[in-house]
């Protein structure tokens, strides 16, 4: 079995790299990144010596490159992570949202069209439902519930995700999609909730919260994200949409003071700042439907998940460190700093 792993050098898909290789000996994964910003050889240093695994650095909206690698690689499933993914950024400069969550989406599958492979699955995000209120705890986002977008990123990635049905629909592409809450554990780029506070708290400097931090969001451990990836590729039905989350649902203020006291440092670090524009309230998935049919279910806690984060980040200052000191030095001082 050959796997092309899309956006493997980012945060999800290197640990999905990881995950793959370990349980799979038999497999061939061969990761296609552009090494964005958001991409980090570093994160797949763990593997690059591992002859099961090969790795090219194109741009997934680059037709030819995209072509050029399918022919000569002949994959039989694609699993697509590659994207802008900071809702921030798509705020400032939104083109490139739509160049590669979009544009890229569509290239990757009319290669799988040309070049025919057993399954595409589509990694999205269940921001493509835009947010819940405070007030209602009752309701959770399921696979039907329409699609609402607030940012441009969350509207790049809905619109990636009517693509992928409509390949299925029109051209009979055997494609699965599937939507995650947030994201927690090794290999997250500093400028994500987590990380972030991890690293100011380890230096002592001021945490930045949006608004009061009152968000809502439902963490889920990486791991437990691979998992169920694994699963549907393999046995989820071809043309569905599979929710992933880990009703693990804390405010931003929740995490930052759980993350604080973890780490012995006072919540006077703590720094309100303006919120960000169209600012989701909660997000909550009701994962019963990936429960029933493929019978996933998350198995880290929260509060052991966040430990396990936080030593990896301890154990790995490295690699963190030479994230924050690089280019994202400006983008950082840009953001947080004057407000
Ligand atoms: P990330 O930003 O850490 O990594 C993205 C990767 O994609 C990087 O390695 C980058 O170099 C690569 N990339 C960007 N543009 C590319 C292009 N044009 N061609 C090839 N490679 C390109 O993102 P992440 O947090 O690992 O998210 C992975 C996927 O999961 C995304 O599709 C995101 O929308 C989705 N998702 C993320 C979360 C989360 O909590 N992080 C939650 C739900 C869904």
């Amino acid at each position: 079995m050959k796997i092309i792993v899309t956006g493997g050098a980012g945060f999800i898909g290197g640990n999905f790299i990881h995950y793959m290789l370990n349980i799979y000996n038999d497999y061939k994964i061969i990761c296609l990144d552009a090494l964005t910003y958001a991409g980090n050889m570093e994160t797949l240093e763990p593997v690059k010596d591992n002859p099961c695994f090969k790795f090219y650095k194109a741009d997934i909206a680059d037709r030819t490159a995209v072509y050029e690698i399918f022919e000569k690689e002949k994959p039989d499933i694609i699993v697509n992570f590659a994207a802008e993914s900071h809702v921030d950024r798509s705020i400032d400069n939104p083109g490139i949202f739509l160049h590669t969550n979009v544009i890229g989406t569509g290239v990757l599958m009319d290669a799988c069209r040309k070049y025919g492979i057993t399954r595409y699955h589509q990694v999205s995000t269940d921001e493509v439902y835009g947010d819940l209120p405070l007030s209602r705890p009752d309701l959770f986002f399921t696979e039907t519930t329409p699609l609402h977008t607030s940012s441009p990123y969350s509207a790049s990635k809905a619109s990636a995700d009517l693509l992928v049905q409509a390949y299925h629909r029109t051209f009979k592409l055997p494609v699965t999609i599937s939507r995650c809450s947030n994201n927690y554990g090794p290999y997250h780029f500093p400028e994500k909730l987590i990380p972030l506070m991890i690293a100011n708290a380890l230096a002592d400097k001021e945490l930045p919260v949006y608004g009061k931090g009152e968000n809502v969001r439902d963490w889920l451990y990486v791991q437990d994200h691979c998992s169920a990836i694994d699963l549907i590729i393999h046995k989820g039905r071809v043309g569905e949409v599979y929710n992933i989350g880990g009703h693990n649902e804390k405010t931003n203020l929740e995490v930052v003071k759980i993350i604080l006291k973890e780490l012995g440092k006072s919540e006077d670090l703590i720094k309100y700042v303006t919120d960000r524009p169209g600012h989701d309230m909660r997000y909550a998935i009701d994962p019963s439907k990936i429960h029933n049919e493929l019978g996933w279910l998350p198995v880290t806690k929260f509060e052991d998940g966040i430990k396990k984060t936080i030593k990896w980040y301890l154990d790995n200052a490295d690699w963190w460190q030479h994230i924050i000191n690089g280019e994202y030095k400006d983008y950082y001082e840009k953001h947080y700093s004057k407000k």
